[in-house]
């Protein structure tokens, strides 16, 4: 065959396969958009465990009418212009591939209105052409519906699970992005009934109601509340004592900056942390944060942005486990004992 340039639509497709794996990564990339633009109320609504329909509803600062087909092309980000930008990111965003991604694999329409616009406006995309905007009545914000979902890969929809399993993926996302982000109110609506109804959280007693809503009272019963400053790392959260051991990592919510994170150098400080602790087998529970200057972390690793880098991983490291350490310490019988004897 001739070298030949692919169509930007097979493009997108071709990126799709990196960011879309499944119903509950649009979730995510649509509620991370609603988190960077500053929404504090974001709903949505799924039919059949996403494969049908994906609707997400954010209060944020909306798109202005110019730049919506923007927000559909591929490379196209409001979040960064250049690599300084990127060496200090903050928001969830920045590589602008998503939105082009989801729309090509997918029925998408786009409706968003500005806060300080008259009206909203509304495109829509299939099959890689776009529509012109329509004029679309709306509150302040932005509205995504992402219909039919893989409707043209059929590859992808074989890997596809049941609407319970699929389901199941994207309530846990919310979960985790509701525990990330206490200020936003999060509704979940699943084939028109209410799954999860989350206040946003004012003040701090706010925060354990929120944590009980998601991981149960039994870990809030169980839980440590720690909060160490060391070296411009601040860790604060909860460390579920070992009484409430988990037979499955279940409950395991490490948060870098807001953004949830699976690492295998915080998996093992946190390890390390309670090995004396914990029965072979055990999993802890927690439900940490760890803030520090984003420059000290780099984000960009991974497509789905779980993994990071840290510039400092060995103090990191060590901050993590002395702080969980000391927290568990204190609940050990006979520790205070023995020091004395
Ligand atoms: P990225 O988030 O990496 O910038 P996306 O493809 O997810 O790329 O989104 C492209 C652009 O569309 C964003 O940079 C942003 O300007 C705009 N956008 C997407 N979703 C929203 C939203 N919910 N509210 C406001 N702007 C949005
Ligand atoms: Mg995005």
């Amino acid at each position: 065959m001739p070298i030949r340039q692919l169509s930007t639509h097979l493009i997108n497709q071709i990126a799709a396969g990196e960011v879309v794996e499944r119903p509950a990564s649009v979730v995510k990339e649509l509620i991370e958009n609603s988190l960077d633009s500053g929404a504090d109320r974001i709903r949505v609504d799924v039919e059949q465990g996403g494969t049908r329909r994906i609707r997400v509803t954010d209060n944020g600062a909306g798109i202005e009418a110019d730049q919506l087909h923007l927000a559909l092309a591929p490379h196209a980000t409001s979040k960064i212009a250049d690599l300084d930008d990127l060496e200090a990111v903050a928001s969830f965003g920045f590589r602008g591939e998503a939105l082009a991604s989801i729309a090509s694999v997918s029925r998408l329409r786009l409706a968003s209105r500005p806060a300080d616009a008259q009206s909203g406006q509304a495109i829509e995309a299939e099959g890689g052409t776009l529509s012109e905007p329509q004029p679309a009545g709306m509150p302040t914000g932005t509205v995504i519906d992402v219909r039919d979902l893989f409707y043209n890969v059929p590859a992808r929809r074989k890997f596809v699970r049941t609407e319970r399993t699929e389901f199941g993926h994207i309530d846990e996302l919310v979960r985790r992005l509701a525990l990330a982000n206490m200020e936003v109110g999060f509704e979940l609506f699943h084939d028109g009934r209410a799954v999860r109804r989350l206040a946003p959280v004012a003040d701090q007693a706010g925060w354990l109601r929120r944590v009980s809503d998601v991981c149960g009272q039994g870990f809030v019963e169980q839980a440590l509340e720690l909060e160490r400053d060391h070296a411009g790392l601040r860790l604060s959260g909860w460390v579920a004592r070992p009484a409430y051991s988990r037979s499955q990592a279940d409950q395991q919510f490490f948060f870098v900056n807001g953004r949830l994170v699976r690492d295998r150098l915080v998996a093992h400080a946190i390890r390390q942390a309670y090995r004396d602790v914990l029965f072979h087998g055990r999993h802890p529970a927690f439900v940490l944060r760890l803030d520090l200057d984003p420059r000290r972390v780099d984000v960009n690793v991974h497509p789905q942005k779980t993994e990071v880098r840290f510039r400092d991983g060995r103090l990191v490291h060590d901050f993590l486990f002395s702080t969980i350490n000391q927290a568990l310490a204190e609940t050990r019988p006979g520790q205070g004992v023995a020091a004395s004897s």
